[in-house]
């Protein structure tokens, strides 16, 4: 952090998604409720406070019980959870203290309660027992419910957020990011979250400038300060100078001028100067984003991460949900391809209204297709809906996480449940539809050849295999420097997947966040990518790069290139190579 006698603050962070903005601070903390403020109350207004908290605990209770009526009758499991919030909100512990509280400390509710709930979850941190540790969860959901309604939740959700700001927050899920009203927000900023984690990747897709892992942002920057995001270099400025704001108007003038360049391009094909066409398809998490895959042109979409609807709805969609969501989907892609990729849920995309125990080591543990074996009725579901939506376009079938060949053979076996639970039903469906799985750890590698006689396809997730394989969590920003897709190590197991498919005659495609970034182009064309899925956005960039480029060069670059022996080697050749090619960046500051 750097402070400059006038007050201007410049912290850095990691850039979670190009490009500038400038704009008003306006702070939300991690649950999207708004910062809690701490206010006295006078004796005689403290009956009133307490009044006022009843009735959240009312309104909140009331809404928690439709949540419970709408849900499905299969989901027992999650009716539990949810009946056990039920009796949490009159728990003496979270319900009688914060009365108590608010009546000894002559406090405001929101801030009685916050107390309270802290306690109490402190309290049951330090037991032993892992089941009384999980409720802890329970404790925060049920009180943040109660604090929605207390600072009234309808102005307080990231959707309804009606300003042109900058978001500031400790924390946002990638449902949260999903939220966000582009038209209104012009960028955010985060405490947490690392490069490539699943923020980022919404954020990218969304196209709004946004810095990750600040550390200490919320606690320097007040709501209505005048910030600068600087998303490309992943700086923040706070009360900026004259000077500094005059610079950053141009480099933002800078940056748009380039972006409607590459834009004004993006018609033209993605193909090299020797003639070899490129498939570049999109990333997406929401339905609504085909409509910038289809502004970027994306040949298809090669990802469509299928979670977000079950985090958003915060219970378990039913068949029918997700066909509808499915069916929308090929049909607005039609006739491009669209890849499907099943439940990726836990690692950084935990809820507990999905699985509520919480784990020491979530990206090891319980994550992904792991989840859907273990929870077959869902995963049966979630594969009707796929198989239904293929009788209305070409769709792939992906599936996340494999990490050995019986895997990939249980799955097989569920799919066949599942087809023949829509025979019996009379449901109309396409069972011939091509079956993927993502490499995405490091044994999916070593096993690609034993694999490959499974599946019609390969998706290389770049972003885990690097997670898994450098064994450096994708979110934590102290080892972000670690992360590195060029580093000898990650492209050894590209390259071995990638020989694999070849050899066994099955198509390979690349959906990690590897494949958007420019400075990567010429070691996958080098190893015999074509098929490249990335954010929607980056798009345009790739597609000007690809046309200015030779794959018989790239494959004789990547040979020496697979010969250097640390990550600076490998690029700082592609940078002297490649410079006239590579998009422009601004210098550092
Ligand atoms: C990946 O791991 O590279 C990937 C594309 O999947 P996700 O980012 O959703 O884990
Ligand atoms: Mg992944």
């Amino acid at each position: 952090m750097n402070k400059t006698p006038s007050g201007q603050i410049t912290i850095r962070g990691i850039s979670g998604s190009p490009g500038i903005c400038i704009g008003k601070a306006y702070l939300v903390d991690r649950e999207g409720v708004n910062i809690i403020k701490r206010y006295p109350v006078s004796e005689d207004l403290v009956p009133k406070e307490i009044d006022r908290f009843k009735n959240a605990v009312i309104k909140a209770k009331n809404a928690h019980a439709k949540i419970i009526e709408s849900l499905d009758q299969d989901l027992s499991e999650n009716l539990n959870i949810l009946e056990t919030h039920m009796v949490l909100f009159k728990d003496k512990m979270l319900y009688g203290k914060t009365i108590e509280t608010i009546s000894q400390d002559k406090v405001n509710a929101e801030w009685a309660l916050r107390k309270v709930s802290r306690t109490v979850r402190g309290m049951f941190e330090q037991v032993d027992d892992p089941y009384l540790r999980a409720r802890v969860n329970d404790i925060t959901q049920v009180s943040d419910k109660i604090m929605s309604f207390l600072v009234g939740a309808q102005d307080i959700q990231i959707r309804d957020i009606n300003k042109r700001v900058i978001i500031v927050a400790h924390d946002l899920s990638p449902a949260d990011t999903s939220q966000i009203q582009l038209e209104r927000i012009k960028g955010f900023v985060t405490d947490r979250g690392g490069k490539d984690s699943h923020t980022s990747i919404v954020a990218k897709s969304l196209k709004i400038p946004s810095v990750l892992g600040l550390g200490s942002a919320t606690n320097n920057v007040n709501n209505d300060d005048i910030l600068i995001v600087d998303g490309s270099s992943g700086i923040i400025i706070i009360n900026p100078e004259e000077d500094t704001l005059f610079r950053y108007e141009e480099k933002l003038a800078r940056f748009q001028a380039y972006r409607a360049d590459i834009e004004r391009e993006n018609h033209l094909p993605a193909i090299t100067r020797d003639g070899v066409y490129l498939n570049l398809l999109a990333n997406i998490e929401l339905v609504e984003e085909v409509v910038s895959a289809k502004d970027n042109r994306a040949a298809g979409i090669g990802l469509f991460r299928t979670e977000f609807l079950y985090l958003d709805l915060n219970r378990f969609p039913t068949e029918d949900e997700l066909l509808q969501k499915y069916k929308e989907l090929v049909e607005l892609m039609s006739p491009d391809p669209v890849t499907i990729r099943t439940l990726d849920i836990n690692g950084d995309k935990f809820n507990p209204y999905i699985d509520p125990v919480e784990e020491a080591n979530p990206a090891l543990g319980l994550r992904a297709v792991r989840f859907c074996l273990e929870n077959e009725g869902i995963f049966i579901t979630q594969l009707k809906a796929i198989l239904r939506a293929a009788a209305f376009g070409d769709i792939k079938l992906l599936i996340p996480m494999i990490s050995c060949v019986e895997e990939i053979i249980q799955v097989r076996a569920v799919i066949n449940k599942a087809i023949i639970e829509l025979e019996n039903e009379d449901k109309i469906f396409n069972k011939d539809i091509p079956l993927g799985i993502m490499i995405e750890v490091p044994s999916a590698v070593i096993m690609a050849e034993e694999l490959a006689d499974h599946v019609d396809f390969f998706s290389i997730g770049t972003n885990d295999l690097i997670q898994y394989s450098m064994a450096i969590d994708r979110r934590n920003r102290r080892v972000a420097h670690l992360y590195q897709s060029l580093s000898p190590a990650v492209l050894k197991l590209i390259r071995m997947t990638s020989e694999a498919a070849q050899k066994n005659g099955i198509d390979l495609f690349m959906c990690g966040e590897m494949a958007g970034d420019p400075i990567n182009i010429p070691i996958l064309l080098g190893l015999g990518l074509t098929n490249l899925s990335m954010n929607p956005a980056s798009i345009p960039v790739i597609k000007k790069m690809i046309r200015s480029m030779d794959v018989v060069q790239a494959r004789k670059d990547s040979e020496k290139l697979m010969n250097f022996k640390t990550t600076r080697e490998i690029s700082d050749f592609i940078l002297e190579e490649y410079k006239t090619i590579l998009p422009y960046r601004e210098p550092e500051e």
